[in-house]
């Protein structure tokens, strides 16, 4: 029986897959890009090329928004049933399961996260996320509603929630084909059609996924694949006067781009962000849980999460005990290529994350932060930096006030529940936050008061397609998931007929 440390032998469709440059899908086709360019993904546990991608650009978004704008108006997408709408998301889930092997390795090689993570983590959670939504295509409906105009019976007044039509995605590197999920389930369960550009660091699992969306039988011009860089086709597409809606993931400074470049036709846009979000640890808490939690909470995805618990918050009485637990915790990390299965934690994505990371590690220790374990990266190819948590920092340091993305945790201690709770507020961002105690009352007290999208309770990073995901204040605009994603898709009309 193959253990969990055998050499993960790469599938012939992974090695066939990259040996030839990628093209984008347009319209049901793949096309090289309008220039003839391409452009090089890496693998970030080496720093050499994986693999060729056609570069998109604004001529090639045009033609990709003219055809999900065809097939949103008159083709086959138009007219189909809802049922059958949920019967092809539910086809799709099923090809992504017969193809998990091939779509972790393909995600491992291209971002560098463990291969168990892909497999076990990221690629089941897409299927998952279509599926939830296959469920949805038949339950998105309007209502009657009882006017109070002069003679009331004379009236019958109803709203329909109609799929908002052609919709733009923006989506980041740091989880590449969950990402695509969370933005092409909904969009496709509410009947819209799509261009999705995946990011410029990870765009292989997007374009395979393209292939099994043709595969499952989506008209064609449903959905439309175009990889490229973000200043240009991320830009094109966001200023695109045909694009009805553009939805976003990643950093809050992009996000305030893609908002002014909406305004020119005033599309809708929705905005996941960055983050910086507050794990508070209570003496209380059960230790044995918040410790390993606290350390996952940051360190999963080698802090490359916009969830990512970076700023740990311990209470007085436990903090040496809890950091050095955190700290223990790292030990067990083994740093490696996330193509080897002894490594449960890989690189992080690029070269220019590398050295963002090591530049908040620099600015730390010129500010007298101390770094408890880590704070270097790796003497090696790829780009590897230990996880680090830091200690001696205060609120007023770059470590603790921006979005580091990487596996690095700035530690404080503090009183009382009011005191963190002034602490874990004093962000610009809200996406999440975490509190860990035995206290029921403290928990849920503290749940109503913490300024973030997620309070998790006595865990860390829990998803599930039926929970709202988003961000308060600089976090985002809009909530991701079940009920709440389909209305970031739809539109509704009010129909008010006289009898
Ligand atoms: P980013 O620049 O915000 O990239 C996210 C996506 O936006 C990518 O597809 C990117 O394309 C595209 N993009 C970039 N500039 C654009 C523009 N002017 N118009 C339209 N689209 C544009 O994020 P990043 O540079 O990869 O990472 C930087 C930081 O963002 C990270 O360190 C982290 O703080 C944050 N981040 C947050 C999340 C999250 O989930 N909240 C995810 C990733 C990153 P290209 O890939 O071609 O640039
Ligand atoms: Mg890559």
């Amino acid at each position: 029986m193959a253990t969990t440390t055998a050499p993960v032998q790469l599938e012939s469709s992974v090695t066939e897959f990259l040996r030839i440059p990628r093209k984008m899908l347009i319209g049901g086709n793949w096309v090289e890009a309008v220039s003839g360019k391409t452009f090089e993904s890496y693998d970030p546990s080496t720093g050499e090329v994986l693999a060729r991608v056609a570069e998109g650009a604004g001529e090639d978004i045009d033609l990709a928004v003219k055809a999900a704008r065809a097939a949103f108006e008159k083709g086959e997408w138009a007219k189909i049933s809802p049922a059958q709408r949920g019967k092809l998301l539910w086809k799709l889930a099923d090809l992504i399961d017969q193809h998990t092997e091939e779509l972790a390795q393909l995600e491992t090689l291209d971002n560098g996260k463990p291969i168990m993570t892909s497999r076990k983590g990221d690629i089941p959670a897409v299927s998952d996320m279509f599926r939830h939504y296959a469920g949805w295509t038949d339950k998105i409906s309007g209502s009657t509603l009882p006017l109070s105009a002069p003679e009331p019976d004379k009236f019958f007044a109803y709203t329909r929630r109609e799929p908002v039509g052609v919709v733009g995605q923006i989506i980041p590197w740091n989880y590449p084909l969950v990402m695509a999920s969370w933005k092409l389930a909904p969009a496709l369960a509410s009947g819209c059609t799509v261009v999705l550009k995946p990011a410029e660091q990870t765009p292989l699992t997007a374009l395979r996924l393209g292939e099994l969306i043709l595969e499952a039988g989506f008209p064609d011009g449903v959905v439309n694949i175009v990889p490229g860089f973000g200043e240009t086709a991320g830009a094109a597409l966001a200023a695109h006067p045909d694009v009805d809606k553009i939805a976003f993931t990643g950093s809050t400074e992009v996000g305030r781009l893609i908002a002014k470049a909406a305004t020119a036709n005033l599309k809708k846009v929705s905005l996941e962000l960055g983050g910086k979000s507050p794990n508070v640890v209570f003496a209380d808490a059960d230790l044995e849980r918040a410790i390993p939690g606290s350390a996952a909470a940051i360190f999963y995805n080698q802090g490359q999460s916009c969830t990512a618990g970076s700023r740990l918050f311990v209470q007085k009485s436990v903090f040496d005990r809890v950091i050095d637990g955190v700290a223990e915790q790292t030990k067990k990390f083994k740093l490696g290529p996330g193509i080897d299965p002894a490594s449960n934690q890989g690189p992080v994505v690029s070269k220019e994350q590398l050295e963002r990371v090591c530049g908040y590690l620099d600015s730390g220790r010129r500010d007298g932060a101390k770094a408890v374990v880590g704070g270097r990266k790796l003497d090696r190819p790829g780009y590897f930096v230990e996880p680090t948590v830091l200690v001696d920092v205060n609120p007023e340091m770059k470590v603790v006030r921006e979005e580091i993305f990487g596996p690095v945790v700035t530690a404080i201690p503090f009183d009382s529940p009011d005191d963190v709770l002034s602490f874990a507020n004093d962000t610009a961002y809200g996406l999440a936050s975490a509190v860990w105690t035995r206290d029921i009352s403290k928990a849920h007290q503290l749940a109503a008061k913490l300024k973030a999208g997620t309070v998790w309770i006595n865990c860390y990073n829990v998803f599930d397609p039926v929970l709202p995901f988003g961000g308060y204040k600089q976090s985002g605009w809009g909530r991701e998931m079940g009920f709440d994603a389909i209305e970031l898709y739809t539109e509704v009309k009010s129909v008010c007929a006289r009898i």
